[in-house]
């Protein structure tokens, strides 16, 4: 086989048969890495889901493993297998911007635990990838290095804020990526690009060395293009850290054992009555329902479930994150972190706050930086703040009597297919409503996964379908997402991700 075509084919296989074949001594990890470095020289000029990208260390670093791999110090289910990483990971001299010009330049000096645990585990990172900045955003186009294309049409968004990921690993650039999701980031790129991508569990994955935008809601988690793959991922990365306050000292639910399984009989599936009406695009409900009859057809005893309190989730949502994220950014100063402007023996340190401020941040970031300050503020704090934690509870309350009656919960991941680039950039509220599905999920802190469910007749474009589990059940999503995967395949006769237009 010629370089190009076993590189081509490397870049195809799925992070299960990679570590496989690497682990049996068939490939290195060094020519999978190769493999993905050459696909990324290849098409991100055209897609633009990386920020960063070192060949060299990566190279190196894939031929450390393999000697670990061979002299038998790693064995882990990912060993060798590359990685991309949400740019608001903090790696250890490795740049990184949260997507955002006011951290032009700043190299932490540490590791998130997730990059220490991958690194553990033997997996090799090719690099940092796109993000609507601080993780605001659901289209990547908040960016302060533009946005990137979604690899089913380049003219469209890729979802956000994890968008880099998302099509990192639908152009096959990477096999696997981590993303995080405040309100969706995680979920709604994985629907738009036909992609597996999980939120865990609030407190489930540590939280620790990634750059924060809500705290009390920010969850990492796994992207990948197969509910296999996103399942072992997942496993690496999750567990308690002390480091973390939030993080749940309990033993990871079995994710891997649970998408094995893919058994759905006798279980019960709530469709939330809430989520499938108006604002929902017609081609987006028909794959949803046609999923639905799959899983009943598998066993699953379908019931419609009523969360009552669902329809202010948004409302209560952009109350609590822009408070928080107000709060969180207010460390980017200038004095500490990144650039900094107008530091010329002239002006105040106050002007220069403000003039690094009034550069660095982009108009979303300010937005939500007044918004919060507004909320927050004495005589505001109990009508907007306040009333929007009580809004969160009643939420919660919602899931857990929804839990009562049924396993899991399903709904359509976003309401829409990917829209086109510049759509939505001038009206905040359309691109807010994308969040409209998966925000719930985050303010009562249980996990969700999404995952392809077809394409929409009416645009060709992948819809995503939402499973919700209640806290640390997560291995309930891989069980149904794994059922429904493999019925699908068998209906198509592959994965969804195989029918994505090469570039
Ligand atoms: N669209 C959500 C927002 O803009 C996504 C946030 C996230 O999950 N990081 O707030």
């Amino acid at each position: 086989m010629s370089d190009a075509s076993l590189n081509s084919d490397l870049v195809r296989q799925s992070a299960a048969t990679l570590a496989t074949a690497i682990a049996r001594g068939e490939v290195s990890s060094e020519q999978v890495t190769q493999a993905h470095l050459d696909r990324i020289a290849e098409v991100d000029g055209q897609v633009n889901a990386f920020l960063f990208v070192d060949p060299e260390a990566s190279l190196a670093r894939a031929r450390e493993v393999d000697a670990q791999i061979s002299s038998g110090i790693i064995a882990s289910p990912l060993a060798g297998v590359p990685i991309a990483l949400k740019d608001l990971l903090a790696t250890r001299g490795v740049p990184t911007t949260c997507g955002s010009k006011i951290l032009e330049g700043w190299i932490p000096p540490y590791n998130a635990t997730i990059v220490e645990r991958l690194e553990s585990a033997g997996v090799v990172s090719l690099g940092k990838t796109n993000m609507d900045e601080f993780a605001m955003g659901s289209s990547t186009e908040n960016s302060g290095y533009g946005p990137t294309h979604n690899p089913w049409d380049l003219e469209r968004i890729p979802g956000g804020s994890g968008g880099g990921s998302a099509a990192a690993i639908a152009s096959f650039e990477a096999p696997l990526a981590i993303g995080t999701d405040t309100g969706g980031s995680i979920r709604q790129p994985a629907a738009v690009t036909g992609t597996v991508g999980v939120k865990p569990t609030y407190g489930g994955v540590s939280r620790y060395g990634i750059v924060a935008l809500a705290s009390s809601l920010d969850q990492a988690g796994p992207c990948a293009r197969s509910v296999m793959d996103t399942a072992l991922l997942h496993s690496i990365i999750a567990g308690h850290d002390p480091r973390d306050s939030t993080s749940i000292n309990a033993p990871v639910p079995d994710v891997i054992a649970a998408a094995k399984s893919g058994d759905v009989r006798g279980m019960r599936i709530g469709v939330i009555k809430q989520l499938q009406g108006e604002g929902f695009q017609s081609g987006v409900i028909s794959q949803f329902n046609a999923a639905l009859e799959i899983l009943a057809g598998l066993g699953a005893e379908i019931v419609e479930v009523s969360c009552e309190h669902f329809q202010y989730a948004l409302g209560a949502y952009y109350l609590i994150l822009p408070s928080e994220a107000s709060s969180n950014l207010a460390r980017f100063d200038g004095m500490r972190f990144g650039i900094r402007v107008g530091d010329d023996g002239q002006h105040s340190v106050e002007q220069v706050m403000s003039a690094t401020r009034e550069a660095g941040f982009g108009a979303e970031v300010k937005r939500r930086i007044m918004l919060g300050t507004y909320a927050l503020s004495s005589g505001y704090y109990d009508a907007y703040y306040g009333q929007a934690q009580k809004i969160r509870t009643l939420i919660t309350r919602d899931f857990e009597a929804a839990f009562a009656q049924v396993d899991v919960l399903v709904s359509p991941t976003a309401p829409t297919t990917a829209f086109k680039l510049g759509a939505k950039v001038n009206d905040p509220l359309a691109m807010y409503l994308n969040d409209i599905a998966t925000i719930p999920v985050n303010l009562a802190g249980n996990c969700a996964m999404s995952l392809p469910a077809g394409l929409a007749p009416e645009d060709g474009l992948p819809v995503g379908f939402q499973i919700i589990a209640p806290a640390m059940a997560d291995d309930r999503l891989y069980k149904v997402g794994s059922a429904l995967e493999a019925a699908l395949v068998d209906k198509w006769g592959g994965l969804l991700i195989d029918e994505v237009p090469s570039l």
